[in-house]
């Protein structure tokens, strides 16, 4: 199989269509962007695109079956081959490995918790490489920041990383340059790290609907959604089903809550349709209309004060019914005997299901100490030193499911 040649740019596809025998396929048609492309002698083909993002190809060539697929455009890397080798079966190329289910619930790593030594900082305090602000370092500068985290975490630790700019902290960086969101996903997987996505700045009202979608397979809505939302019901639980239903339907979507509010609920209550989850902000829209999701007749359930069961175990029992896996709780008080008492509200709820929460939710301790490591007032060791003893303790109902504060 022919190596294809790097792009110059990120906005650049390489195709090329290797033959069963190993050779190129010369002059191949490629259809893509509403224009029709023609590969040269050697069987190289470089296309322009005005974008980074995914595109439908379809490719064809004089004896060979016609190919249709998705591409994703802005990497050099030979993935577009493997797909054309349907047309021609041959040795097994790269392929983007993405990380499963399993890894993604073993969640371990720490958004601020290895070192920046020789690093630029911009204008921020923190001795630690803030990793939401990863697509802020050059090239290189990642590949150093992703074998240090993966010396410190192992393969497919979990990266927390903002798409877009204007998260927290963000003041301290320069911009994110969005329009390569699709590289630093692909590089993260490449490394065996799994990026987890927070798909919104605090001040968006709807999730950006141009985001990769494709290559988000972990992803939370917004960081710390209950303050950044102001327990507005409304937004919280709009955002939270736009998400789900942006993303594949095998990407993981968790939300990430404060210790100030267990759910995504303030103290308005919502509805939702029983068939799909669909959530109302007026119970009066059932009258004789269906769904506008599912567009089955509305059955609504109320989550509010004064229902059978509580606001919390309400959203919960909707947060699971659409396809939220967990929770990442924040909990920054350094008193241990506080956060186990308040992380044992969880577990014995979603452990045993009592008082109507939903079993198989998942509970990540996430964030934990981040803000005295990045104002460099405590250090690493003294977080991991507290949270091991956290991580180690026997929670009533089930364990914590995984961990993103330190080792
Ligand atoms: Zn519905």
């Amino acid at each position: 199989m022919g190596k294809p040649k790097p792009p110059s740019t990120i906005c650049k596809l390489v195709v090329t269509v290797t033959s069963t025998g190993g050779a190129r396929v010369p002059f191949f048609h490629c259809g893509i962007n509403d224009q029709d492309y023609v590969a040269d002698n050697e069987g190289y083909l470089e296309v322009t695109l005005p974008n980074p993002k995914q595109y439908p190809i379809r490719i064809t060539a004089d004896g060979y079956v016609p190919y249709n697929g998705l591409v994703v455009v802005g990497y050099p890397i030979t993935v577009w081959t493997t797909q054309l080798e349907v047309v021609n079966p041959g040795p097994t190329p790269p392929v983007i490995i993405f990380p499963t289910v399993d890894q993604i619930k073993d969640m371990k790593g720490d958004l601020c918790g290895i070192s920046a030594s020789g690093l630029p900082r911009f204008s921020s305090p923190s001795p630690y490489v803030f990793t939401p602000e990863y697509g802020v370092h050059t090239l290189e500068n990642r590949k150093v920041i992703r074998d240090r985290y993966r010396a410190a975490f192992g393969d497919w630790a979990t990266m927390p990383i903002s798409l877009r700019n204007g998260a927290v902290y963000s003041d301290d960086y320069p911009s994110i340059d969005e329009s390569q969101d699709q590289i630093f996903l692909l590089e993260l997987y490449n490394d065996k790290i799994i990026p987890l996505c927070a798909l919104m700045r605090d001040e968006d009202k709807t999730v950006d609907t141009t985001l990769p979608f494709a290559l988000i397979k972990a992803a939370f809505v917004k960081w710390e959604q209950n303050q950044a939302d102001n327990n507005n019901t409304q937004q919280m639980i709009s955002e939270t089903w736009q998400a789900r239903q942006l993303l594949t339907v095998d990407a993981v979507l968790l939300v990430h809550y404060t210790d100030e509010h267990a759910a995504g609920i303030g103290d308005d209550p919502f509805w939702y349709c029983a068939t799909c989850g669909n959530p109302y902000f007026s119970a009066n829209v059932s009258q004789g209309e269906v769904c506008s999701h599912c567009h089955v007749p509305l059955s609504l359930i109320k989550v509010g004060k004064g229902e059978s069961i509580s606001p919390e175990a309400g959203f919960w029992q909707w947060a699971k019914k659409i396809g939220i896996a967990g929770i990442m709780y924040q909990d920054d008080r350094e008193s241990n005997a506080d956060v186990i008492n308040r992380i044992s509200d969880f577990t014995v709820r979603f452990g045993q299901g009592i008082n109507g929460w939903p079993t198989g939710i998942w509970f990540f301790l996430f964030e934990r100490g981040t803000e005295s490591k990045y104002n460099n007032e405590r250090s690493v060791e003294y977080w991991n030193t507290l949270n091991r003893a956290v991580l180690n303790n026997n929670f009533p109902g089930m364990q914590i499911t995984g961990f993103c504060s330190g080792r």
